[in-house]
């Protein structure tokens, strides 16, 4: 397997954290991958994206920026999601590996060394693959359980599964996702879309250091949406499938019909039928015209190309990526 270039002697690691009111959880953060990055490298960054924080995670991050040159950050002008703030931190990373990882400290940042050995052996893309679940809820084991095996039947790309954000990505790979920059993003399976040679770390998924999730149910259930829709046309091929079957069956129903009435001349009640096609039917074209909206919302959003993020500040960074700046 060949060697990452970036990987050679003293590699320049980014490491990209979105943060959304996570306050009491920075400095333990910044502590324990500061140890971490120190065994690695002399040349880190961590670029913490403030997702438009309303506590005082923006306060404690510039503070952090101030005694830490190693730190750099972005604020975006208000909460634009963890898909976007993850967005921005690889966008503005410079590293010849950039890892993505969660300020919870709920993807322990030692893992990163293991990451960077797996890497150095050619790796393009590292990804953490949780051991285990402690303390979540299970609902929410479930329906990742369920989201994550149906994305791999479904969708076009080789998910891996039980796995989150939390990754090293090789530059290379980072220049092709910066090809991508539709309007819903995934960024986990965007990755994977990506192909390249990749390879799972196993680790120990902590339950959060404090706080609360920032997913709610419905921000669950559109991220899920979201990913089927982006990657999957299996939807609107479903419509068809659908149509197809009915179209066939009601031409069996009347051959059935027909024969009946004319070979043995027997009487049906209509109005059973009748009634039971009609509440199908209306119930399958309603589920439908559903599915056909998710992809017109999607062109929609697409037609109106909007930046992903707006920066408010920024800090850290040296050069032409300093000062206020949007990218889209
Ligand atoms: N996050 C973010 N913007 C949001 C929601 C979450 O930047 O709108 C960040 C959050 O601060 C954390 C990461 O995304 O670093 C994962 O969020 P969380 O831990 O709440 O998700 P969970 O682990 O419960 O799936
Ligand atoms: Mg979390």
């Amino acid at each position: 397997m060949p060697d990452n270039p970036g990987a050679r002697e003293d590699p320049y690691i980014s490491v990209v954290v979105p943060v959304y009111n996570e306050e009491e959880n920075l400095a333990l953060l910044h502590q324990r991958l500061t140890v971490t990055l120190e065994k690695i490298t002399s040349r880190y960054e961590i670029i913490m994206v403030d997702d438009g924080s309303q506590d005082g995670s923006l306060g404690l991050i510039t503070k952090l920026a101030e005694q830490d040159p190693h730190v750099k950050f972005i604020s975006f002008t208000r909460n634009f999601g963890h898909e976007s703030a993850t967005t921005a931190g690889l966008d503005f990373a410079s590293g010849d590996a950039v890892v993505i990882i969660d300020a919870d400290l709920q993807d322990p940042p030692e893992v990163i060394e293991e990451m960077v050995t797996r890497w150095r052996e050619g790796y393009e893309v590292v990804y953490g693959k949780r051991r285990g679940r402690r303390k979540e809820p299970v609902t929410k084991k479930l329906s990742s359980f369920l989201f994550y095996r149906l994305m791999r039947k479904i969708a076009d790309v080789d998910v891996p599964l039980d796995t989150g954000d939390f990754r090293l990505i090789d530059r290379k790979m980072v220049e092709h996702f910066h090809k991508l920059r539709e309007r819903n993003r995934f960024i986990r399976l965007e990755i994977a879309w990506l192909g390249g040679r990749t390879k799972e770390v196993l680790y120990d998924r902590e339950p959060r250091h404090a706080g609360k999730t920032k997913y709610n149910f419905s921000k669950r259930l559109r991220l899920s949406i979201d990913g089927i829709v982006s990657f999957s046309a299996f939807p609107l091929r479903f419509m068809s499938y659908i149509g197809f079957i009915i179209f066939f069956l009601s031409i069996a129903a009347i051959l059935v019909v027909l024969v009946q009435k004319l070979f043995f001349d027997i009487q049906i009640p209509g109005y059973a039928f009748l009634v039971i096609s009609l509440f199908a039917l209306g119930g399958v074209q309603i589920l439908l015209l559903g599915f056909l909206g998710e992809y017109i919302a999607r062109i929609y959003k697409e037609v109106q190309s909007r930046p992903h993020y707006l920066i408010d500040l920024m800090g850290g960074f040296d050069g032409e990526k300093d000062g206020r700046e949007t990218l889209s």
